[in-house]
């Protein structure tokens, strides 16, 4: 399955895909986490891409490709993908196809998770994210078991620099500018799914995977 997840920040989108990686035993490529590790390791590409990060706005095109070519360059993602954080306009979409095209292979579902303004608001300010597994948790809506500390792995967690309410609107304002163009690109490409991500994890990631087996049941035949 080469699956994208789109939707704003704050949707769900990280969360699901990892479960959804686990669920189908697919790497899980997110764009934001790639910047991430570059950001934290000091790279060239950590340092040019910090200050778009730290302000809420896109890290330009140019940069988010090569990263995202080099990763699709690993022979992992040839059995297929779950892919977040990617693409946030129209470019990038053209970008993703031609990067698949090369590999002969094509996109086979998008999943766009819907949320309100203010349910992502709430969700983006209160995000812990764990500093080595990466598995988010949120201070009131699904606390860790011990306070500070990962469920998973144990490690300590952090509240990410552009989690900030601030940060938060601007990322959202940069969101909704190319949100109906990539909609659009998805729907007349016949393979866009809507969801409303409103809810807590579980029964988003049951509809997902979902759309999944429907999606498999119908290319059996
Ligand atoms: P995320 O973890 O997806 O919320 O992304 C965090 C930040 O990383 C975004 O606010 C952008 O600054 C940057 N970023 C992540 N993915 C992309 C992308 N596909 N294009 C440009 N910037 C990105």
């Amino acid at each position: 399955m080469r699956l994208v997840l789109l939707g704003p920040p704050g949707a769900g989108k990280g969360t699901q895909a990892k479960q959804l990686a686990e669920k189908l035993d697919l790497p899980h490529v997110s764009t934001g986490d790639l910047l991430r590790e570059n950001v934290s390791q000091d790279t060239n590409l950590g340092r040019e891409a910090k200050n778009f990060m730290n302000r809420g706005l896109l890290v330009p095109d140019d940069i988010v490709a090569r990263m995202l070519r080099q990763r699709f360059n690993h022979p992992d993602v040839r059995r297929g993908f779950i892919l977040d954080g990617y693409p946030r306009n129209l470019k990038q979409a053209e970008g993703l196809d031609a990067i698949l095209r090369e590999q002969d292979s094509l996109l086979e579902l998008v999943v766009y998770l819907d949320s309100s303004d203010p349910v992502i608001i709430q969700r983006i300010t209160g995000r812990l994210v764990c500093s080595n597994c990466g598995l988010s948790f949120h201070r009131t809506n699904m606390p860790p078991k011990s306070e500070g500390l990962c469920d998973k792995c144990g490690s300590r967690l952090y509240q990410r620099t552009d989690d900030t309410e601030e940060t938060a609107r601007k990322r959202l304002e940069v969101y909704k500018k190319e949100a109906c163009a990539l909609i659009e690109y998805y729907q007349e490409k016949g393979i866009l799914k809507c969801l409303t991500a409103d809810a807590e994890a579980a029964p988003v990631l049951n509809n997902i995977l979902e759309l999944v087996k429907e999606y498999d049941d119908s290319h059996k035949k």
